[in-house]
C-alpha cells in the first residue's frame, strides 16, 4: 500500500509517499515553497534520484496537480490513501479522522480558529479529492494529542461568552511531539505511560509540550500558534493589553496586528532575519540585536522547561527537534545551562557531538544527570501516513467521543406563527449558523407567557418547520407554570398550549415540549459508532467529579447530520458541563476509552 502525505501550508507544500510493507518506508519526499512571480523553489527525492530547482509555478493548487507526473517520472504508483496534516481540530476531533462531506464541513466550521492554515490545509483536500477520486483521504490534526489536556490548562479566564464561543487552549505540532515521545521513550526502554518528558520542537513554528505519562498535559501554543516561545516570524506570548495600546498609538486594526505578530515578529521582529542560522553568525560578530534574539529564545524556553517539570510534578526527560532543536547545540546548552537544580546536567561533547542520521535520538546529558536529554528528528509526515493506515485498517474504534451541545430554551416557528407574531411576509433573519447543516439561529426573539410567568428573549431556531414547537426545560415549565412532557422532537400529539408573543401580535398554540436527549448522527458515523436510528444508548457526560450517565438517549440518524449529542440546560448544569463537553456511549456499563492509542 501506498500512502501519500500532504502537508500544505499558505506558502509551502511538502509531500512524502510512504510504502507499507513490514514496516512504514519514505519511498518519496517533495516540497515546493517560494512561491514568486509565477515561479516556485522545488526539491525532490526518490530513490537514488536527487532533484532540485526552480520552476514555472503559480500557486499551491497548480503544484498539487502536478503530483500524480511527479510520482509517476519517479516510477511510483498512484497512492492508495492521502493523509493530510490538518492544523486545528478544535474541540471536535481528538484522533484522526477519515475525510467526508461532514468531517471536511467539521474542519472548514473552524477555520474562524485557524484562519491562516485551516483553509490552505482544506484546499489540498479538496485537490487530492479531485485528483485521486476513489482514494480514501484522511485527516491528521496538530491539535488532536493535545486533547488530553486537563480544563485548568486549556482554559483562558476570560468571559463565558468567549469561551463559549471556543476561545480555549488547544496546542499544536501534537503529531511531532508524540512522535518524538514515543521516540525517547523507545530510547529509554520504558513505556511512555511511565515517563514524564518535555519535548521541545524548535523550528520555524515552536512549541513545548509536557507529555505526562503518555499524554499531553499542556503545550506552550494556546488557541492559535501564536502563543508561547518565540518562533521564526511569531511573536509567542504578548501581554493582550498590547492590541489596544498598538490601536491606540498607531491606529493600527486588530487584523494588522494579528498580521505583525504572525509575520513580522519572532527572531524576524527581533533581528531582521527568522533563520537561526544567521542570526548564529551574526551574534558571533558581535551584533547587539542577534545576541539579544538568542537570550531571550533560549530564556523563554527554558522558563517553558521549568514550568512543566514543575506541572507535572517531575521530569524523566526533555527532547529537542525541530532545525534549531536538532541543528543548534549552542541553543540547546542555553536552554538546559543552569537547570542542574532540578537534576539535568548536559555533557558539553555529546551535545556538540550529536548525529541524528537513520533516525537516531542520542542522548546527551551528562554521567550521573536524572534526567536525560535527547535530540532527535522530528517525523511528523511518518506520523501522519501511520495513522492514515490506522484509520482505515483498523474499524473505527466502536466508541468515540461525541460532542455534546446545550440547548437552551428556543423556539421552531411555522409560516403562519411567522406571520401572526412579525406581520404578513416577514422572513426571520438568520444570525448565527447551528452546527447541523442548513440551520440557524434568527436574530429576532420572543416572549413565551404562562399561567405563572414568562420567559423573555427566546431563541427562534430556523429554518421554518410545517409545526410550531417550542422546546424549554424542566426548571422553565415551573416558570411557566404549565405541566410540559418529555418529548421526541416532532412528536406533539396532546402537548400543552402556551403563549407565543412577537412584535406583532401573539398566538397560543400547542407543541410544548421538554426536548427528549438525543444523539443526531449520520450514517456513515452511525455505522461507525454502532448506532441504530430511533435506539435508546446511555451516554456518560461529563468531568468525573460531577458527571453523570444519561440513559435512554435517543439515536437520530439523519442524510446530512453532524453527530453531536443534545441536551438541555437542567442536564448540562446537573452534570457540571459546558461548552465543549464530549460525551461517550457507554456499552454494558464500561466506558470505553475513546483516546487515539499511543
Ligand atoms: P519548519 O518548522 O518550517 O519545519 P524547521 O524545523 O526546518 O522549520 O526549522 C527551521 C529553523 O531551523 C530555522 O530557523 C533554521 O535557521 C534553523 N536551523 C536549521 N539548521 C540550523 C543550524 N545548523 N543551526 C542553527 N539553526 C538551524
Amino acid at each position: 500500500m501506498h500512502i501519500l502525505v500532504f502537508n500544505a501550508g499558505s506558502s509551502s507544500l511538502k509531500f512524502s509517499m510512504f510504502e507499507t510493507a513490514d514496516d512504514m518506508r519514505e519511498v518519496f519526499k517533495g516540497s515546493f515553497d517560494r512561491f514568486q512571480q509565477g515561479r516556485c523553489d522545488f526539491r525532490f527525492r526518490g530513490g537514488a534520484s536527487n532533484e532540485s530547482g526552480e520552476m514555472q509555478c503559480a500557486s499551491i493548487d497548480v503544484a498539487i496537480a502536478e503530483i500524480p507526473a511527479i510520482l509517476k517520472r519517479f516510477g511510483l504508483p498512484d497512492p492508495d490513501a492521502i493523509g493530510h496534516r490538518i492544523t486545528h481540530g478544535g474541540a471536535r476531533f481528538s484522533s484522526a479522522a477519515l475525510l467526508d462531506e461532514t468531517t471536511i464541513a467539521a474542519i472548514e466550521a473552524l477555520n474562524p480558529l485557524a484562519p491562516l492554515h485551516n483553509p490552505a490545509n482544506l484546499q489540498a483536500v479538496r485537490l487530492g479529492r479531485r485528483l485521486w477520486q476513489d482514494r480514501p483521504q484522511v485527516a491528521v490534526f496538530d491539535t488532536a494529542f493535545h486533547q488530553s489536556n486537563p480544563p485548568f490548562a486549556t482554559t483562558y479566564a476570560v468571559p463565558k461568552s468567549w469561551r463559549e464561543a471556543g476561545l480555549r487552549r488547544y496546542g499544536f505540532h501534537g503529531t511531532s511531539h508524540k512522535y518524538v515521545a514515543l521516540r525517547a521513550a523507545q530510547e529509554v526502554g520504558r513505556p511512555l505511560d511511565d515517563l514524564q518528558l518535555v519535548s521541545v520542537h524548535l523550528g520555524n513554528g515552536a512549541s513545548v509540550c509536557a507529555v505526562n505519562r503518555g499524554e499531553s498535559m499542556d503545550s506552550s501554543m494556546g488557541m492559535t500558534p501564536l502563543e508561547g516561545l518565540v518562533m521564526g516570524t511569531r511573536s509567542g506570548d504578548v501581554d493582550p493589553g498590547a492590541f489596544g495600546f498598538l490601536n491606540r498609538e498607531f491606529g493600527l486594526s486588530p487584523a494588522e496586528i494579528e498580521n505583525a505578530l504572525y509575520n513580522d515578529s519572532g527572531l524576524k521582529g527581533l533581528t531582521g532575519s527568522s533563520d537561526m542560522r544567521d542570526i548564529e553568525d551574526l551574534a558571533a560578530t558581535g551584533n547587539r540585536e542577534a545576541q539579544l534574539a538568542i537570550e531571550i529564545y533560549a530564556y523563554r524556553a527554558k522558563k517553558y522547561v521549568g514550568a512543566y517539570a514543575a506541572a507535572m510534578g517531575g521530569l524523566d526527560a526533555v527532547v529537542f527537534t525541530g532545525g534549531i532543536g536538532e541543528n543548534s547545540p549552542s541553543m540547546r546548552r542555553r536552554i538546559c545551562d543552569g537547570l542542574d537544580f532540578m537534576g539535568l546536567q548536559l555533557d558539553h561533547d555529546r551535545n556538540q557531538a550529536v548525529d541524528l542520521a537513520n533516525a537516531a535520538a542520542p542522548q546527551i546529558q551528562a554521567y550521573g544527570s536524572r534526567v536525560r536529554v535527547f535530540v532527535t528528528e522530528t517525523a511528523e509526515q511518518l506520523m501522519i501516513a501511520r495513522e492514515t493506515a490506522a484509520v482505515l485498517a483498523l474499524p473505527q474504534p466502536a466508541f468515540e467521543p461525541i460532542p455534546v451541545a446545550v440547548s437552551a430554551r428556543h423556539v421552531h416557528l411555522s409560516k403562519e406563527a411567522v406571520t401572526a407574531l412579525f406581520g404578513p411576509g416577514y422572513a426571520l433573519t438568520p444570525e448565527t449558523p447551528l452546527r447541523q447543516p442548513g440551520h440557524w439561529a434568527a436574530k429576532e426573539r420572543v416572549v413565551l407567557q404562562g399561567p405563572k410567568g414568562q420567559l423573555d428573549r427566546v431563541a427562534i431556531l430556523g429554518p421554518i418547520r410545517p409545526r410550531t414547537q417550542i422546546e424549554v426545560s424542566r426548571t422553565d415549565s415551573f416558570s411557566l407554570g404549565i405541566n410540559v412532557p418529555v418529548r421526541e422532537s416532532g412528536k406533539l400529539d396532546k402537548t400543552p398550549v402556551v403563549t407565543i408573543v412577537g412584535p406583532a401580535g401573539s398566538i397560543t398554540t400547542d407543541g410544548l415540549i421538554v426536548a427528549a436527549r438525543h444523539i443526531h448522527t449520520n450514517p456513515r458515523d452511525a455505522a461507525r459508532l454502532g448506532l441504530e436510528d430511533g435506539e435508546f444508548v446511555d451516554v456518560r457526560v461529563g468531568e468525573p467529579e460531577r458527571g453523570l450517565v444519561f440513559a435512554r438517549t435517543l439515536v437520530r440518524v439523519g442524510a446530512t447530520s453532524f453527530t453531536e449529542m443534545h441536551i438541555d440546560t437542567d442536564e448540562a448544569n446537573a452534570a457540571g458541563i459546558g461548552a465543549g463537553a464530549e460525551g461517550a456511549i457507554i456499552d454494558d456499563h464500561a466506558t470505553v476509552h475513546a483516546r487515539a492509542p499511543i
